[in-house]
């Protein structure tokens, strides 16, 4: 069975909010397997008890008993407050050095009690009968044996930090030593995960609370994260790493206030050149220390970002994988950011990171465009191709996952939401139904979406509102100009139009290329058009089903992008269709060779429909339009339409598009006209929206 271990710090468990969450997270985790929950103290109570005094000790009492207050009811809070009382009580009579042990066993009786009354079948292991400081192997033995011995439990709940000495007494693991009793319960058990949750999001490049920009880095190697934690990151305990490195398990460190943001997944793989910055008061001075590979040039960069900085440093020494600079205390948060600044800079400035989903031709195209070097001196700006996913695999550059890693539903863009970094973008060139969910959650995690994938915009108009006001809210793009006419500047018109305080009068768009190009090769005296829809069809120019085609459902999105983008909220149910083809053709599912068949028995009326526009000099186009009515509402209508010579759709020929509209302020028909599709002309539309 899957066993997790899942350590939870002093802020996680300092309130019955933050206890809630525990919970949820704990409960989670137990629908698929074991769990081992390791506790902290409630934040502050370790100080208290160490400084001992009634004084600091009376509103830590208080928290305590507002929580057993808040999590239990009736005889359950009797029963649980009784026991607070009889360990309150035996840290009154412990000698000063023993009462430090004491936060741990109250803030753990707490938590076990509260998923036994929730049904769980629960045992608290006593960590100072089960640990034992300086003796891993003797720890792993006592822990296996506990553990094995309860085959029926479901959650284990044991204190963090205390343990005994070699001599058998109560003692504990040092400051912030919780992180480190999780690990040693995760090697005893040969845990399958080894989660510790605390209230930032993983590792960062840096101490939040003293450098803001600081970022989460979604990798690292256990040296790394050593290191970090050795020179000051106090996020993680040091002595954590090395049980967990020998049995082989990954440390994630996650934030229990943000369970789906970002982490740090500490293993094997590394994130590669600069890791962070990390501090630590050593004597009357502080020691800030860069981690990671050190460059011949770091020594002058970092002595020039103090100086600029208006900082001098007290010393500064460099090996291969940590540069140190010695500050003076009142200058610390100062120093940090500057060398954050230097070294960490927000990807942004530099370069733009981008994420393609879809390997069809499209993105396939996209990709290699990203590649060639002309790009960036072009137009000064770098892309980097980070991540790249298929329906069956993905592969992420920036979190180590390998080319040709096989995905389940979510994986990629989970991993791009934790692992993007500032100025992100996401190109959706895929053409799925499923993808728009993903969008959302793209842009609150920061990340701009470029798209050439149409039906994740045709979706209901409130959840392409809603796509729109995320983009909106954080300042981000959201841009799919390839979705109608490709590469030509069709929505970008219409958007500045509507967007400029003109209004759109009418708009018909001539934008089907499958149907132009049917149309275009059809004459009724060279042939049927159920035989042209065939080639065409053989050819791969249609949908697999041609009945769709036909049926003017992808006209219908791409009028629903261009109406909406012309300020009118259109839906799917607002749009007259008239299909090309009697509709009661279009409903049965049969084989399409089939279809084919079936439709030689409506040539007669296509036939007719043809001639007679041709008689009186016109051509029939499919055209899907949007018209401003007299009361002030839009008819909006798809069907064919015989148009005159002197109507620019008379002349489109292939997979050509035509858009042709009027505005208040522009009587005179605007004409947009020409190749409305081709991979290559997508993917350079598509880099023209990453780029903007
Ligand atoms: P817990 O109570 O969960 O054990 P700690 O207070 O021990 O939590 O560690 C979390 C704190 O570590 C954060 O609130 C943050 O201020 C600090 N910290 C220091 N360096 C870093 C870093 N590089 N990344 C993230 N947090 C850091
Ligand atoms: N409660 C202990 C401390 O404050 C141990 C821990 O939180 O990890 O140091
Ligand atoms: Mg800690």
């Amino acid at each position: 069975m899957r066993t997790s271990v899942l350590k939870f710090g002093g802020s996680s468990v300092a309130s019955a909010t933050g206890i809630s969450r525990v919970l949820d997270i704990v409960e989670k985790e137990a629908e698929g397997g074991r769990v081992i929950l390791v506790a902290s103290a409630i934040s502050g109570c370790t100080d208290a008890l160490l400084d001992g005094s009634a004084q600091a000790l009376e509103p830590i009492k208080e928290r305590h008993y507002a929580i057993v207050n808040r999590l239990f009811t009736g005889a359950d809070k009797e029963a649980v407050r009784r026991e607070t009382d009889s360990i309150f009580a035996r840290i009154d009579a412990a000698p000063k050095e023993e009462k430090v042990t004491f936060g741990e066993i109250l803030s753990t009786r707490i938590l076990a009690k509260k998923l036994e009354a929730e049904g769980y079948s629960t045992l608290w292991l006593d960590s100072r009968q089960l640990v034992v400081s300086g003796s891993l192997q003797e720890s792993f033995r006592r822990i296996a044996k506990a553990v094995a011995e309860a085959p029926g439990v479901q959650i284990f709940v044991a204190p963090g930090f205390v343990c005994q000495d070699a001599a058998g007494c109560v003692s504990t693991l040092g400051r912030g030593g919780s992180d480190y009793s999780a690990a040693i319960y995760a090697a005893a058990v040969k845990a399958d995960a080894l989660r510790i949750w605390t209230d930032v999001p993983g590792i960062m490049t840096a101490n939040p609370r003293q450098v803001p920009q600081a970022r989460t880095i979604p990798v690292m190697t256990y040296k790394e994260a050593f290191t970090m934690a050795e020179r000051g990151a106090k996020v993680l305990y040091a002595p954590t790493v090395a049980p967990a490195m020998e049995a082989g398990i990954d440390i994630e460190i996650r934030n229990t206030f943000d369970p789906d943001g970002g982490y740090t997944v500490i293993g094997r793989e590394s994130a590669g050149g600069r890791v962070g910055l990390a501090s630590v008061k050593e004597g009357d001075n502080v020691k800030i220390s860069l981690v990671g590979t050190i460059e011949e040039g770091d020594r002058l960069l970092s002595a020039r970002a103090l100086e600029k900085a208006g900082v001098s440093a007290l010393g500064m020494e460099s090996s291969v994988d940590v540069l140190t600079v010695t500050v003076r205390p009142e200058v610390e948060e100062k120093a940090l950011q500057a060398l954050h600044r230097t070294f960490f800079k927000s990807a942004s400035s530099r370069e733009i990171h981008v994420f393609i989903a879809g390997e069809g031709a499209v993105g396939t195209a996209l990709f290699e465009l990203l590649q060639r070097a002309d790009v960036a001196e072009r137009t000064g700006r770098r892309t980097v191709i980070a991540g790249t996913a298929n329906s069956r695999s993905f592969r992420m550059d920036l979190s180590g996952v390998k080319a040709d890693t096989p995905r389940r539903e979510g994986d990629f863009v989970r991993e791009v939401c934790r692992c993007a970094p500032e100025g992100s973008v996401f190109v959706d060139a895929t053409g799925s139904e499923t993808i728009h969910g993903d969008y959302l959650k793209l842009l609150s995690s920061g990340i701009s979406v470029v798209s050439s994938n149409r039906r994740a915009l045709a979706v209901p108009y409130s959840e392409y509102a809603a796509m729109h006001a995320a983009a909106r809210e954080r300042g981000l793009a959201f841009r799919y100009g390839t979705t109608v006419g490709a590469a030509l500047p069709i929505l970008e018109s219409i958007t500045r139009s509507s967007g400029s305080g003109d209004t759109i009068v009418s708009l018909q768009a001539v934008v089907s290329c499958t149907l132009n190009q049917i149309l275009g090769e059809y004459n009724p005296s060279g042939g049927s058009f159920a035989a042209c829809l065939e080639r065409a069809w053989k050819q791969g120019l249609t949908e697999p089903d041609p009945r769709l085609d036909l049926g003017g459902a992808d006209a219908l999105r791409k009028l629903l992008i261009l109406g909406r983008r012309a300020g009118v909220p259109l839906e799917k149910e607002d749009v007259a269709i008239t299909p090309i083809v009697p509709g009661n053709l279009l409903e049965g599912d049969s084989a399409p060779q089939e279809f084919c068949q079936a439709l030689e028995g409506a040539e007669p009326d296509i036939a007719a429909m043809v001639a007679d526009a041709a008689s009186q000099g016109k051509r029939i186009r499919f055209v899907a339009s949007l018209e401003l009515n007299s009361e002030g509402g839009y008819d909006a209508a798809i069907g064919p339409v015989a148009v005159p010579p002197s109507h620019p759709a008379y002349y489109i020929g292939g997979t050509e598009n035509a858009i042709i509209f009027r505005t208040r302020l522009k009587p005179n028909p605007l004409v947009i006209q020409g190749p409305g599709e081709g991979p290559l002309q997508a993917a350079s539309a598509l880099l023209d929206d990453i780029l903007r």
